[in-house]
C-alpha cells in the first residue's frame, strides 16, 4: 500500500505511540504534520528519514483556538488533511474523591474534547475531497475501567462514543472513523506509572512486571510500531468497511 500524495496529521506525535504511528505513515509515503511538546526537531528528523515532507505544529490540544490554527496551518501547507490521527493524551492517577479538579478538566480537554475539535474541523475538507481516515487512539480503558483513573476512563469511553457517531455520520462516504484500544505500551506516559510503583516497592523490575501481571495476560508490552501497522491497515482499501470499530491491541487485557 502507498500513501503517497496523502497528508496525515498526528496529534501528540513527538513521542510514544503517536511517533510510532507517524513513522509507519511516513514509511508508507504520507506527508506528515506532527504535533506535541518536547523535542519536536528530533521527531521531525526521525519521520523525515523516509523522504516525505514533515512539519511540526505546537498547538496545545487543550486549546480549541490553537487546534483551529493547527488545522488551518495543515491545510495551508499541504492543501489537505486526509488522515487524522487523534492521539495526544495525558494521565493522572488518584481516587475519585481526591482527584484534582484541574486534572479532570485537562484530561477531558486533551483526551476527549480535542478529538471533537480536530474532527469537526478536518471533516469538511475530507468530504470535499471524497476520502478520509479518522483514527482515534483511545485505550482498553475505553472498554473497561480501572481504579484511580476516573478522568482517563471517562474520556476514553467518550472517545469510543464519538467514534461511533462520526462513523455513522460518514457511513455512506469513503471516510471512515475507528478507534484503537491499546493495552500497556511502554511510553513516557506508562513509565511515569512504573516509576511511581517503583518508588513504593523499591524495585524497578518488580514494578514493571507487576504492572503487566495485574492487567495484561501476555505479560508483554504492545509496541508503538504494531499500532502503526494496524493504522496502516485501517488506512487501506481493505478496511473501507471497517466503521466505528473499537479495535483492541492489548495482550488479552479486555478478554478477561
Ligand atoms: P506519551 O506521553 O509518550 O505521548 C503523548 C504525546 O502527547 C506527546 O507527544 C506529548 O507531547 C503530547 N501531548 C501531551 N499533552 C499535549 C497537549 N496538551 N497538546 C498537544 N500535545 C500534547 O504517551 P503515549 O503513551 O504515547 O500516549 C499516546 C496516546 O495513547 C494517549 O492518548 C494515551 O491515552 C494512549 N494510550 C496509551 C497507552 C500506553 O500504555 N502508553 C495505552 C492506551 C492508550
Amino acid at each position: 500500500m502507498t500513501l503517497k500524495g496523502k497528508t496525515a496529521l498526528v496529534t501528540g506525535s513527538t513521542s510514544g505511540i503517536g511517533l510510532g504511528i507517524a513513522l509507519k505513515l511516513a514509511e508508507a509515503g504520507a506527508d506528515l504534520v506532527l504535533n506535541g511538546f518536547g523535542d519536536a526537531p528530533a521527531a521531525v528528523a526521525q519521520v523525515a528519514q523516509y523522504g516525505g515532507r514533515v512539519v511540526h505544529h505546537p498547538a496545545d490540544m487543550a486549546d480549541p483556538q490553537a487546534i483551529a490554527g493547527m488545522i488551518d496551518f495543515a491545510l495551508a501547507e499541504f492543501g489537505a488533511v486526509d488522515i487524522l490521527i487523534n492521539n495526544a493524551g495525558i494521565q493522572h492517577v488518584a481516587a475519585v474523591e481526591d482527584f484534582p479538579v484541574e486534572r479532570w478538566d485537562a484530561i477531558i480537554a486533551i483526551n476527549l474534547s480535542a478529538v471533537f475539535h480536530t474532527t469537526r474541523l478536518a471533516l469538511p475538507g475530507m468530504r470535499e475531497r471524497g476520502w478520509g481516515r479518522i483514527i482515534n487512539v483511545a485505550s482498553v480503558h475505553g472498554l473497561v475501567g480501572s481504579r484511580e483513573k476516573a478522568a482517563y476512563v471517562a474520556a476514553k469511553h467518550g472517545v469510543l462514543g464519538l467514534t461511533k457517531v462520526v462513523a455513522l455520520e460518514t457511513a455512506t462516504t469513503a471516510i471512515t472513523c475507528n478507534a484503537l484500544c491499546p493495552g500497556w505500551v511502554l511510553t513516557p506516559l506508562v513509565q511515569q506509572q512504573i516509576d511511581e510503583r517503583s518508588a513504593r516497592l523499591g524495585d524497578a523490575d518488580a514494578a514493571r512486571e507487576g504492572l503487566l501481571a495485574e492487567k495484561q495476560p501476555s505479560l508483554a508490552f504492545v509496541e508503538p510500531a504494531q499500532l502503526g501497522e494496524l493504522t496502516l491497515f485501517l488506512c487501506s482499501d481493505a478496511a473501507a468497511q471497517v466503521r466505528g470499530a473499537a479495535w483492541n491491541m492489548d495482550g488479552g487485557w479486555a478478554a478477561q
